[in-house]
């Protein structure tokens, strides 16, 4: 199995090396927006230990960020008045993963709207936005 490599950008955002949109954090999880998002709205959540995906992760990881991602999912539908939520999670290069700490993507989602494409930097103002909007319902 591949190893955890503390220099991937989601470690940086944790350590602080590198600045985030914050949404949520509590003991083990953290929750920031995606710069590059395909909706409005487009977060991820994070465990704050270290593992790969889904495939080295410890139960107790999994467990703490799906109750992140629930707890998120629902404020976004709230704040986006969205008609449902898309949760997408990839597993190593070929089942899609780019960066190698654990997340689950959280998109709100609207009758007939379909998800961007991926890889488009996003507009920061209005992420921030979002990020505000999503945190506001959460607080
Ligand atoms: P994936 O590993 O395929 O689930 O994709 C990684 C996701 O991380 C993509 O949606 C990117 O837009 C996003 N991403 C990459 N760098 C950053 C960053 N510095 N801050 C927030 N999101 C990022």
């Amino acid at each position: 199995m591949k190893t955890y490599d503390d220099e991937n950008i989601f470690a940086k955002i944790l350590r602080n090396e590198i600045p985030c949109f914050k949404i949520y954090e509590d003991n083990t999880t953290f929750c920031f927006m995606d710069i590059m998002p395909r909706s409005d709205g487009h977060c991820l959540v994070i465990p704050k230990s270290p593992c790969r995906n889904i495939l080295d992760a410890s139960d107790a990881q999994l467990a703490a960020v799906m109750a992140t991602v629930k707890k998120v999912a629902n404020a976004a539908t709230v704040a986006f008045n969205a008609d449902g939520i898309t949760v997408q999670q990839f597993n190593e290069t070929a089942g899609g993963q780019e960066v190698f700490h654990l997340h689950f993507h959280i998109h709100p989602r609207h009758k007939g709207i379909p998800m961007r494409a991926a890889g488009c930097m996003g507009d920061m103002d209005k992420i921030k936005q979002h990020a505000e909007q999503i945190a506001a319902v959460l607080n």
